[in-house]
């Protein structure tokens, strides 16, 4: 089966032509999204990447099954609507599957992105040879996607995977979400990195200290990873505190689901084996002991390619 996946991100908008059940890629196309334009324009861009991978497939004797799209925010999955995305702000309600099926007269698919880059990675990636995994995306806020039987669960209305507000503290610090104590606000970018700066800020051994002071917004779990790996000991705990509470969360998802495997990509992920190892261990020693073995805890693989490549699979 040969099918175009499109992720729109906030910046620019990515296809791939690919044949999803032998995880393979063809070829790739990218146009920027024009996120403040109208609606028209960027929906023009989606129809240039189509259009160049289409051409694209009939040089190669390819022909094209149908198109999956990959979007953040909410998606009526049944209806191919998607609602407001938060990165598209002229957005409001658009019947995107309808848009793009009356141009291409294709099969079209949609669904939100934590969902398309689990999928992504259950064809393309980590996940290629497991049944059933989560799949999370830690980025600015936490997304996940549940793969059951190699497909996305939706839940009873579309809205299962909202991994990022579990709560590990009912007394916790506030979430944008409304509620308190989520995942989320502990391990999101932002709140992962305001909690660090005040602690590297104000440890004199740490080589993050100068910037904590100068220039917090420079940094990133990436450098905590770096310091952590040189010794610095305020960089190895935040990031073992990040994994110990990123482990609780996937403790409880692991016990409520039946489901051991977790593959983790996104920014954080890039932090590397204290953050990793951190969640390991947290994970293991809260699951239930008929879980102990089989928990697995993956780096994922297809890095920013997820979503594309995700939406790609819809069809499958
Ligand atoms: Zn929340």
């Amino acid at each position: 089966m040969i099918t175009i996946g499109v992720d729109i991100g906030g910046s620019s908008i990515k296809a791939a032509l690919t044949d999803p059940e032998v995880g393979r890629i063809f070829e790739i196309a990218r146009r920027p999204t024009f996120a403040n334009s109208s609606q028209k324009v960027t929906i023009e861009q989606i129809h240039t990447c189509i259009e160049t991978l289409i051409r694209f497939a009939g040089g190669e004797n390819l022909t094209v099954n149908g198109i999956g799209i990959g979007v953040p925010g909410t998606v009526d999955v049944e209806r191919g609507i998607v609602y407001h995305p938060p990165n598209l702000p002229a957005w409001e309600e658009v019947p995107l599957a309808e848009e793009i099926h009356t141009a291409w007269d294709m099969d079209v698919r949609l669904d939100n992105d934590a969902n398309c880059a689990a999928l992504g990675e259950a064809h393309f990636g980590a996940g290629r040879d497991m049944q059933h995994f989560i799949g999370l995306t830690l980025g600015t806020g936490v997304g996940s996607g549940i793969i059951i039987n190699r497909r996305i669960f939706h839940g009873e209305h579309g809205f299962a995977g909202e991994f990022g507000h579990l709560t590990i503290d009912q007394n916790g610090v506030k979430c944008n979400c409304g509620g308190r104590g989520c995942i989320e606000a502990y391990i999101g970018i932002h709140y992962m990195m305001q909690e660090a700066v005040p602690l590297l800020r104000d440890d004199p051994r740490s080589p993050l200290q100068q910037r904590a002071a100068d220039d917090p917004a420079s940094l990133s779990p990436e450098d905590l990873s770096t310091a952590a790996d040189a010794g610095d000991r305020s960089s190895a705990s935040i990031l073992r505190t990040a994994g110990e509470r990123l482990g609780a969360a996937v403790a409880s998802a692991a016990n409520l689901m039946d489901i051991t495997s977790f593959i983790v990509g996104g920014g954080i992920s890039a932090a590397g084996d204290v953050l990793f190892d951190g969640v390991r261990q947290s994970a293991r020693e809260r699951v239930l002991r008929v879980h102990r073995d089989h928990l697995r805890i993956l780096p994922a693989q297809t890095g920013n390619d997820a979503g594309m490549l995700g939406a790609a699979s819809l069809l499958v």
